[in-house]
């Protein structure tokens, strides 16, 4: 996912441009926690900095504490609550993106698969796909494990 990325909420309330920048490549996360915030199966996420970031619209903030202590926020449109990116406290800087919210999320391919121990038995993962029991836990990690876009 090279170049600059544009996309939006569900209603339209909300755009935005990502910059051309240093970002990782997106990864689907099947931990239980996105299951249920998601309402569905797992999460398509990417992380970037959030100073490439350029949104337009009002935003709602959803706050959760993860079982890590980790504090996170959530960023959705205030009118459909469509959720755009979250940030959390233990990644100065960086957001995650929800990629099904990009104009052109069809071309999303996950780097790696997150937490296929509580993935859906009913997923398949590509053949020869990265998969992690858990997460990586360190940038060193992230980007050994998911890959620099
Ligand atoms: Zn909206
Ligand atoms: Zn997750």
């Amino acid at each position: 996912m090279k170049g600059e990325l544009t996309g939006k909420c569900l209603c339209g309330a909300v755009t935005y441009t990502l910059r051309e920048a240093f970002r990782l490549k997106p990864y689907a996360c099947h931990c239980t926690e996105c299951q249920t915030r998601t309402g569905s199966a797992f999460s398509e996420h990417m992380l970037f900095m959030l100073s490439d970031l350029e949104l337009n619209g009002d935003l709602d903030v959803a706050r959760y504490t993860q079982p890590s202590g980790a504090q996170s926020e959530i960023f959705c449109c205030a009118i459909c609550k469509a959720r755009i990116y979250a940030v959390n406290n233990t990644r100065e800087g960086m957001a995650s993106l929800r990629c099904g919210t990009l104009d052109n999320s069809a071309s999303v391919v996950p780097a790696a698969h997150l937490w296929v121990r509580s993935k859906q038995p009913w997923i398949g993962l590509p053949e020869g796909a990265k998969a992690m029991d858990e997460q990586p836990r360190t940038n060193e990690e992230w980007i050994a494990q998911v890959g620099i876009a």
